[in-house]
């Protein structure tokens, strides 16, 4: 099968992360084509914000493509005390790919932007037109910027060199192989490793926030395959958003309601609104993904949380955390 196709081979730049380990699995469990080679790698086969570490990288493996999600990530408290960080890491980060990408004549490289880099102050839903509109959220402004940048580097590199280089956008994600720190990690995760203590210990769980912030979370399984959809099918240098639609936005609160249930905690569940909460809502439209993959089934939302807690479960002694 699949060959009749022209041999390919696709980096993906942060495979030990979130989305690369989903990615993986994606393609390890019978997505891979037969024209295809896949190569996963983390920071310790390259710290990409050295470009000739980054160069060095390109030239061992020689990419015809590339999955570009390797970046400094973190949730709202980590952002919060890191912008300048958070800026600098990642513009070194995405400039390094994308010269390399062109340097080793990349045919394809799809970079990772997120939805919670749009302007604070906005019309919603949220598409992929308005990146640039406004200032961003004060909580996360380095993070931001540094990933509006890359859309800049798509069209310079369009503009100046004739590449085809593109971002998908997407909303929030959780899964398996998530950060689980208490202190850096996204909303899920934060609260999946919340709730397995406070049943372990018989302590009430303290959510942070008033729980009511609305956002659209997706698995990590769904986006692994629109990522692969995206790296072989989608053409424009425009970004997309990959994400649930606006109808499945939900609260902060349904997202505890859901975790205390996969967990069936009956402890005490304890909103400290003395703490941030961050954008109240970013919604974003899929519209544009739907023109392309109209039938395509998300998860549901509880299913894929009850999976993510139990392979945290599964997984405490050795999960990052
Ligand atoms: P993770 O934090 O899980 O993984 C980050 C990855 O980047 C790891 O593989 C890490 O390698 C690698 N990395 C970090 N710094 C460097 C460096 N200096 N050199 C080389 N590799 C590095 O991230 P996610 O999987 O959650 O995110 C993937 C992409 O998706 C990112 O671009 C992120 O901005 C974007 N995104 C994520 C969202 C989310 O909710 N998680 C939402 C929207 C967008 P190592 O394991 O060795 O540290």
């Amino acid at each position: 099968m699949n060959s009749h196709l022209p041999p390919i081979k696709i980096l993906v730049t942060g495979g030990s992360g979130l989305v690369g380990k989903a990615i993986e699995k994606v393609i390890n469990e019978g997505e891979k084509r037969s024209n295809e080679t896949w190569v996963f790698i983390s920071s310790k086969d390259a710290d990409l914000t050295n470009l000739e570490q980054t160069r060095q990288l390109f030239e061992e493996h020689k990419p015809t493509h590339v999955i570009h999600l390797a970046a400094m990530v973190g949730g709202l408290f980590h952002n919060l005390r890191h912008n300048l960080q958070f800026f600098t890491k990642n513009m070194a980060i995405n400039q390094n790919v994308l010269q390399c990408c062109d340097e080793f004549d990349v045919h394809k490289c799809v970079s990772c932007l997120s939805t919670c880099i749009f302007p604070d102050k906005t019309t919603y839903p949220i598409d992929e037109t308005m990146v640039h509109n406004g200032p961003p959220h004060d909580s996360n402004f380095g993070y931001s910027y540094a990933k509006r940048m890359i859309d800049v580097l798509n069209k310079g590199y369009e503009q100046e060199k004739g590449r085809k280089y593109t971002s998908v956008v997407p909303c929030n994600v959780f899964g398996p192989h998530d950060n689980y720190n208490l202190e850096d990690a996204h909303v899920i995760p934060a609260l999946i490793h919340k709730v397995y203590l406070a049943q372990r210990d018989g302590t009430p769980l303290e959510v942070f926030g008033s729980g009511k912030p609305l956002r659209q979370f997706i698995y990590s399984t769904d986006l692994a395959k629109l990522f692969i959809w995206t790296v072989r099918h989608y053409n424009e240098v425009e970004p997309i958003i990959l994400s649930v639609g606006e109808e499945d936005e939900v609260s902060i609160q349904d997202a505890v309601n859901a975790i205390v249930r996969a967990f069936d905690f009956k402890g005490e569940v304890i909103y400290d609104t003395s703490k941030a909460d961050g954008q109240f809502k970013k919604t974003a439209s899929n519209a544009k993904l739907r023109k392309y993959l109209s039938d395509y089934k998300f998860t549901p939302f509880e299913q894929a949380v009850a999976e993510s807690v139990d392979w945290f479960i599964r997984n405490y002694e050795t999960a990052r955390k």
